[in-house]
């Protein structure tokens, strides 16, 4: 078996997290045995629409497609997919009721997800608040935040053992009478340290930002008005704390809702950890990326997108992903119940800023926003075609009658759902390009990632390549470069080059913002997107980027000022 052509960083982090060990933990798969174990699982699929004879083929495909880094699946698939846990999705929400038995029987649960390898995301809003009555006891409820280190706490405690480090994702409305308490609550920087919290706003509460009013904070358990808060008071507060540790993020619950084909099951309430999986109670996503390296052809200087290749893959990720849900070992019967009857996929890109690098395209462009609404359209109208030729195989997700396409005479879907931005934080690194749709952090960056071993990246070999192609590589260019990670401050470099070779710091919020709502608009489901600021960015500057990205439709945002958190993930070498 050819073994494919992998990094040394992909080949790290399959060691460390996805092949497989015996019992001794010594690892009993080379990279090659591990996509074939993941195509032959999840072709399998395919037996149960048509005859078996197909599989072998439908495997191959899934093979070659990985096995190239074209098109990959979520973490949790790559590692468990094929093996007796078989449990493929990235994505959960879980309701958390305002009992202590469900309190508890989510944090089970929740558990069981993190083991392996799943992210979970909970809306807290149901919980009566700090200080209301507790009738079984005649005592008074600590409140929703305190729920949440109990989870937080969960997760410290099962990480260990696990996959990789559990994510949590923490939402509380904004009208609930915590708000505050919630959206103060990672000033110690120790505490929710395994959450990302994000409030969840309202049009309501958008409105009275902007007439100065107040509105009511809402006790869950009677619906009955605790106070009224004054908007701008607690939009401020958001800011501010944004400002000071990158959280909390929002998530516009009502733009999701109003977009959610299937109203008729009820609101959501929660995404799952980084916010790109808007999800009912219970329900799960499997995610998948295609590499849009694979997807350039023609000499450096001619390079264009190739459009059938990009078709071929948005259709196999469809059927992969399609596949996953009936080959997937669910943790609970409420979760299996729900993902079955959705059938929500989760199909998106990764390599974006690379591809940008590759056409010659600036990121902060009209012309990438042209791209990105061309790309992402492309992909939106192939991957519904694919669904719906996969619904004429084997029949309409099965909560398709009441669905909005149902009501307006819409596509008959295999899938409610099939497009999703992933932030492909691992699958990136395995894929060996950029992630999402995210710029490059630098021209080259350190990552600590996966037990403290530090992954080093080389300069980006598009840049060297242009540079050589252009003859202005000289060890001055290398040595800048390596020490600041960036280009558009170099003079003495042809302005084409520095536009191109745009690095997150150099965008302006506006312009990420910008980029996000774009392939929002061809997202069925989120976009993954880290709104990045520059160290000496103001409150002002998350506040426009806040307001921004809520008037451009986006379903969620998240900023992140440089420096403003001790314990980044990833760091500019020699950056000031
Ligand atoms: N996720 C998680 N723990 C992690 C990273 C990711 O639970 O350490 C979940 C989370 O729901 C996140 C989703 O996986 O939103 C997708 O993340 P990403 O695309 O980075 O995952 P990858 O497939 O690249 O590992």
């Amino acid at each position: 078996m050819e073994e494919p052509k992998l990094s040394t960083n992909a080949l790290i982090v399959l060691e460390e997290r996805y092949l497989r060990r015996n019992a001794k933990l010594e690892i009993i798969e080379t990279p090659a045995e591990m996509f074939w174990r993941v195509a032959r699982a999840v072709a399998d699929a395919d037996a149960l629409y048509g005859p078996r004879s197909q599989v072998a083929a439908t495997a191959e495909r899934f093979y070659q497609a990985m096995a190239h880094l074209e098109f990959l699946p979520n973490s949790p698939t790559l590692m468990n997919a094929g093996t007796p846990s078989s449990q493929c999705m990235a994505c959960f929400v879980l309701p958390v009721e305002d009992s202590l038995e469900g309190i508890f029987d989510t944090l089970k649960l929740a558990a069981l997800i993190q083991q392996t390898g799943g992210g979970t995301g909970f809306s807290f809003s149901r919980l009566r608040p700090r200080g209301d009555v507790v009738h079984s006891t005649g005592g008074i409820s600590s409140g929703a935040v305190s729920f949440m280190m109990l989870y937080n706490a969960m997760t410290e405690t099962i990480k260990q053992g696990s996959k990789r480090r559990g994510a949590n994702m923490g939402i509380l409305r904004v009208d609930h009478p915590d708000v505050r308490e919630f959206v103060t609550s990672k000033r110690d920087r120790r505490a929710l340290n395994n959450f990302n919290i994000s409030v969840g706003v309202t049009d309501e509460f958008m409105r009275a930002i902007e007439k100065g009013e107040k509105y009511p904070l809402v006790n869950p358990r009677d619906r009955s008005v605790w106070e009224h808060e004054d908007a701008r008071r607690i939009w401020e507060l958001i800011i501010q704390e944004a400002w000071d540790s990158g959280e909390p993020g929002l998530v516009a619950l009502d733009t999701i809702n109003r977009q959610n084909p299937t109203k008729h099951l009820g609101e959501i309430e929660a995404t799952n950890p980084c916010a790109e999986e808007p999800l009912h109670p219970y329900e799960a996503c499997c995610l998948g990326s295609i590499n849009l390296n694979a997807v350039v052809t023609g000499p450096p200087e001619q390079r264009q997108l190739d459009w059938h290749k990009l078709g071929e893959l948005v259709d196999l990720g469809v059927h992969f992903l399609d596949n996953v849900i009936d080959i997937n070992h669910y943790p609970d019967p409420r979760i299996e119940d729900i993902c079955r009857r959705n059938r929500r996929i989760g199909l998106g890109v990764m390599g974006w800023a690379d591809l940008l690098f590759q056409l010659g395209v600036p990121y902060d462009s009209e012309e990438a926003l042209s791209l990105a609404e061309e790309l992402m359209g492309f992909v939106e109208d192939r991957a519904v075609e694919a669904s719906v030729k996969l619904a004429e195989r084997r029949g309409v997700f099965p909560n398709y009658p009441g669905s909005d396409y149902d009501r307006r005479g819409g596509p008959r879907m295999r899938n409610a759902t099939t497009r999703t931005i992933a932030p492909t934080g691992t699958i990136g690194i395995i894929a060996n390009c950029s992630a999402g749709i995210e710029p490059l952090f630098a021209l080259t960056y350190t990552r600590r990632a996966l037990g403290g071993r530090e992954l080093k990246q080389e300069i980006h070999p598009v840049f060297l390549e242009e540079a050589r192609r252009r003859g202005v590589l000289d060890d001055h260019l290398r040595e800048h470069v390596v020490a600041t990670g960036r280009v558009r401050n170099l003079p003495t470099l042809p302005e084409d080059l520095r536009r191109v070779f745009a690095t997150a710091l150099e965008i302006s919020p506006e312009w990420h913002v910008r980029m996000q709502a774009t392939f929002q608009r061809h997202v069925d489901n989120g976009v993954s997107k880290t709104i990045n600021l520059p160290q000496e960015a103001t409150p002002e500057d998350v506040e426009s980027a806040y307001r921004l990205a809520y008037e451009l439709g986006c379903k969620g945002i998240t900023v992140y000022r440089y420096g403003s958190r001790p314990e980044q993930v990833l760091s500019l070498e020699g950056y000031c």
